[in-house]
């Protein structure tokens, strides 16, 4: 009974980290969403994003003695639509935003884990748009993409933010591309169908990120982590009885 009930636990407590990742407009915070409607839980960088640019942060204050006062509202918080049409039109601003901003958003994103972690959650999605060009992607198994075709990714762009086809295109191109990612992709969401397909689709993904964990897995979990504790602390007794006995010898 003791080794079925700490089977439970063990078994109960396990973590997985899933990065979830698209191109702009391909489809990710629909995916994302499907997976909290399926209860998993969902770290999301945009909100961990904002954040981290909150008025009187670490980020805040080096974003705005780097790029200024004017990108700031009355109350002194940033005026993220001023500062978007900033970095999107000049590619060497965009870059120094994610430089300043990337250390505070990646130790964000790592508390979020570590609370959940010490909640014993067992599947956590981490939905980062940048998971690749932040170099996230190391610490995220299996990692899923996002993609559409480039027509499709420019139309659904256009429609949702009610943006020129020029405007779309640049902010598009602005990124890394969509089949690289792909191709770094352990899994691929094709999201170019209507979103009953997508909603099918997302169902043989959910069975995946959802199946029991790898060894490996489990290692990375809370009581993976107590295990390898516990076993190094009955490792060390037992050799030193060993040593002990033999010492008697
Ligand atoms: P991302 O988070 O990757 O930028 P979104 O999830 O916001 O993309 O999707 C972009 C737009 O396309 C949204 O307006 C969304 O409702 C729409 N959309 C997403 N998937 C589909 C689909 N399969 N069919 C039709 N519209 C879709």
């Amino acid at each position: 009974m003791f080794i079925s009930h700490l089977h439970y636990r063990l078994i109960g407590k396990r973590m997985r980290l899933v990065g979830l990742t698209g191109g702009i407009s391909s489809g990710k915070s629909t995916v994302s969403n499907l997976f909290k409607a399926h209860g998993i839980l969902v770290v999301d960088a945009d909100v961990v994003a904002r954040d981290v640019l909150r008025k009187g942060t670490g980020g805040w204050k080096k974003v705005v003695s780097a790029f200024g006062e004017e990108i700031l509202q009355p109350d002194g918080e940033v005026d993220r639509p001023i500062l978007g049409q900033i970095v999107f039109s000049d590619p060497g601003k965009r870059q120094l935003l994610n430089r300043l901003l990337a250390p505070y958003i990646s130790s964000g994103i790592f508390w979020e884990i570590l609370k959940l972690w010490m909640k014993g959650t067992k599947v956590i999605v981490l939905d980062i748009p940048l998971l690749f060009e932040a170099k996230m992607d190391r610490w995220t198994k299996p990692i899923i993409v996002v993609w559409v075709d480039p027509g499709t990714q420019l139309q659904r762009l256009m429609a949702r933010d009610g943006s020129s086809e020029e405007d779309a295109q640049n902010r598009i191109n602005a990124q890394m591309s969509l089949d690289l990612k792909r191709r770094k992709a352990d899994i691929v969401i094709d999201n170019t169908g209507s979103l009953d397909e997508l909603n099918e689709e997302f169902q043989k993904v959910l069975c995946e990120v959802t199946k029991p964990l790898t060894w490996t897995e489990f290692g990375l979990s809370r009581q993976g982590a107590l295990s390898v504790l516990i076993s190094t602390i009955v490792g060390v007794t037992f050799c030193r009885n060993i040593f002990n006995n033999n010492s008697r010898l």
